[in-house]
């Protein structure tokens, strides 16, 4: 199990953090880059923490700050989710209500603000007027009515107010509650359901703007024999590991997801067939070239590698259809001696 860290990076000291992190990262030679930035900031709220750990471990040893370094440290401590395009959009909505509401409150405010004023210019001028007994009389009453009403508005705005604060709450709740739903919670990358929604819209899009869009399904090769030898925690790590390079692969607007097990899966949105190949290709490279270590016992693991097949969109494909097509070429990668990609075209005209 992963220990992910948590550190207050809202409040007044966070700025002095955050500075100091940028001084201590110079100190030792680190990068500024996002990722390096986040990691030192966890490091130095929490330097005791198993994140912190982890690093005084690294720079200890006098290994480099790579960014094969960093990304493992990520993949491992730091809490990450994919936010869909939905929960953008439901933010964009809330965000507007919550103007929405306090608009009103200002405006219903001033509307009364007036209202207040213009009752006591009429007070005064009504008291010059004739019968100022009688005038009077009827400001008086005049003038409780305002004050009634501005006790009210006095109440509404309280209302408002704690209704505000409740739909902030709400917001968050279901944003944390969606970005759960549609991630996978070991590797943080998209989770199936995700997946599988994002896969028919880029079929119909695809289908609509008579564009080509690739589909690549990837799997771990010989994971049941890694697991067995080395243990479910050391392999769920490598599952970690494979998830950041691919994440890291699948820049938007591409999309990458855990699909199940030892499965990944990635749609490329209007890339032609050869750069697919080539960003695929380098994420197999990199994943088959490095040697694992396991963390706590420094034993050597070996590398892994994994296979892939990959299918365009062809008119009137389907999202299943495609998986279809991208599974069979997989499997071919598999009965081909693994370590390789295979195109569904390669595949097709093999059998024909
Ligand atoms: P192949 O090269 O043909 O894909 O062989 P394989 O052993 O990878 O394939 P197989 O389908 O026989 O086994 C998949 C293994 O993946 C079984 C299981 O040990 C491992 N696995 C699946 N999900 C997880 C997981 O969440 N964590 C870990 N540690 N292992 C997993
Ligand atoms: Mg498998
Ligand atoms: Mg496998």
């Amino acid at each position: 199990m992963t220990t992910q860290v948590e550190t207050a990076v809202r409040g007044p000291e966070a700025y002095g953090l955050a500075r100091r992190t940028i001084s201590e990262m110079e100190q030792a030679g680190v990068w500024p880059t996002p990722l390096n930035f986040e990691l030192w900031l966890h490091y130095l709220g929490d330097p005791e923490g198993p994140l912190g750990r982890e690093i005084q471990r690294v720079l200890g040893a006098g290994e480099p700050f790579s960014e094969s370094t960093a990304e493992m440290l990520a993949a491992e401590y730091l809490p990450r989710g994919r936010l869909s395009e939905e929960i953008r959009d439901a933010g964009v909505v809330l965000d507007r209500e919550l103007r929405t509401v306090a608009e009103a409150i200002a405006a219903a405010h001033r509307t009364h603000a007036d209202y207040g004023a213009t009752l006591s210019d009429a007070g005064r001028d009504m008291t010059s007027a004739a019968d100022p007994s009688r005038l009077k009389k009827i400001v008086t009453g005049l003038a409780t009515a305002t004050r009634k009403v501005q006790r009210e508005t006095a109440g509404l705005e309280k209302r408002l107010d704690s209704s505000t604060r409740e739909i902030a709450r709400l917001r968050e709740h279901l944003e944390q509650a969606r970005r759960d739903a549609m991630t996978d919670a070991l590797t943080n990358l998209a989770n199936r359901k995700a997946f599988d929604e994002q896969l028919v819209r880029a079929c119909v899009e695809a289908e609509a703007a008579e564009r080509t869009m690739t589909l690549a399904v990837i799997d771990i090769d010989h994971f049941k024999r890694f697991n067995d030898t080395w243990g479910h925690q050391t392999g769920d790590q490598v599952l970690r590991y494979v998830a950041s390079v691919l994440n890291r692969l699948a820049r938007h607007p591409r999309v990458a997801a855990r699909y199940g097990g030892e499965e990944f899966a990635l749609i490329f949105p209007a890339e032609n067939r050869l750069k697919v190949m080539e960003a695929l290709d380098a994420a197999r490279q990199e994943i088959g070239s490095r040697a694992l270590r396991r963390r706590s016992t420094n034993d050597e693991l070996g590398a892994i590698t994994i296979s892939a097949g990959l299918a365009q969109h062809r008119k009137g494909d389907t999202a299943s259809t495609l998986l279809e097509r991208a599974d069979e070429a997989l499997y071919a990668s598999k009965r081909g001696g693994r370590n390789r990609i295979t195109d569904a075209d390669a595949v097709d005209s093999v059998a024909a």
